[in-house]
């Protein structure tokens, strides 16, 4: 029986680094009990089609891709019908397609609760429908909303979703929550990403969304890489310690780590009752935007060219994780901190010049 992942939105910022982390890592050589495939289903809404080539650069391995929308249920359902044969097994799905920028999703909100929604519940449907037992979901700490139980744990209440892309993963788990009651074979794990930032060490691939970015390190590096004018920080009077907001960066290698952590914990507590768990995936450290600028600064040898701006909707003032339930149920150690998440964007982007 061949053994498969299917990754969806496998060519953008994290899937690409999943399907990296999976395929290099379950391998008969890493003690499982075979190579497992990894298929990758995208159809580049928000990624580009080289990503693929390089993953298989930097793996020296095959990817399949699937250039398909989730949001159209009959093709996604033939992919199944494809993969699932009688030779093998999906053993687990991990869903990362999804539009992920707040500002987008206030300017046009009906397009991001179609998008990610639909996508989630046909995925959903599809995993029940081919009995695949093991689903990742990616969720994000814009759930707790602007929240002052600091730092947010896993049972920290949703706040006021400050955006629509904030309110499609509070939909998203509670879809995700309802669903598992109704299908007591599956096991879900809802990863709560904090910010995650950075690139892969060998900067064959990194964040390179088609849409032109909204997340701070990509404007950052777009910056003193000549490609914009100039940044400007969202906000200089809130209540933190320099006025600007306070966010928990966290490597996208670290985050791609916990994803085939989380797949090992659920195939490993396959006879545990619970159906659903949660993890932040975080440093536990808050860093403000003028920090954050400042460690880039240091890592590039550069002086970037910003300016003090006005507050930007949607955003929550500062949210920082506590990250003891990963470390503990997952054995996940987060090993990069701000500067080599920097570093390695900076690589990145002088790479994609
Ligand atoms: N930010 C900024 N200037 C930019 C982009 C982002 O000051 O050009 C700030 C943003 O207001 C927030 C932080 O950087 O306080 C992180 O924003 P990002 O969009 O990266 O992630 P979010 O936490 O909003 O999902």
């Amino acid at each position: 029986m061949q053994k498969k992942i299917i990754i969806t939105g496998g060519c953008g910022y994290i899937g690409s680094h999943t399907v990296v982390e999976c395929l290099e890592n379950y391998t008969k050589e890493n003690g499982y009990e075979q190579d497992y495939e990894i298929i990758s289903i995208d159809n580049h809404l928000n990624s580009s089609s080289s990503v693929i080539e390089n993953i298989e650069n930097l793996t020296d391995k095959k990817v399949k891709n699937y250039d398909t929308d989730l949001c159209d249920y009959d093709k996604t359902k033939e992919i199944f019908e494809k993969e699932a044969d009688s030779n093998s097994e999906i053993i687990g799905i991990i869903h990362f397609a999804a539009l992920k920028s707040v500002p987008d999703s206030v300017a046009d909100p009906v397009f991001y609760y179609q998008n990610n929604l639909n996508s989630l519940l046909n995925i959903l449907k599809l995993s029940k429908e081919y009995t695949v037992k093991n689903f990742i979901f990616s969720s994000s700490c814009s759930v707790y909303g602007n929240t002052t139980d600091l730092p947010v744990s896993e049972n920290t209440a949703f706040g006021n979703a400050e955006s629509p892309y904030a309110y499609t993963k509070q939909v998203g788990e509670r879809m995700i929550i309802d669903f598992a009651k109704t299908s007591k074979h599956q096991k879900f794990v809802l990863l709560r990403y904090f910010n995650p930032a950075g690139a892969h060490i060998s900067a064959q691939i990194g964040e390179d969304p088609k849409n032109p970015p909204t997340s701070l390190v990509p404007i950052i590096t777009l910056t003193a890489a000549g490609k914009r004018d100039k940044m400007h920080v969202h906000g200089s009077d809130y209540a933190t310690r320099d006025g600007s907001c306070i966010r928990d960066y966290i490597h996208v290698s670290d985050i791609a780590i916990a994803h085939r952590l989380a797949i090992d914990y659920l195939v490993k507590n396959e006879d545990n009752d619970k159906q659903v768990e949660i993890f932040n995936l975080g440093t536990g450290n808050g860093v403000t935007v003028l920090e954050a600028i400042k460690a880039f600064e240091k890592v590039s040898n550069t002086t970037l060219n910003y300016e003090l701006g006005g507050r930007r909707e949607g955003d929550v003032v500062e949210i920082y994780a506590d990250n003891q339930k990963a470390k503990t149920l997952l054995g996940w150690i987060p090993k990069f901190g701000i500067e080599e998440m920097m570093l390695s964007a900076w690589k990145w982007q002088q790479k994609i010049l």
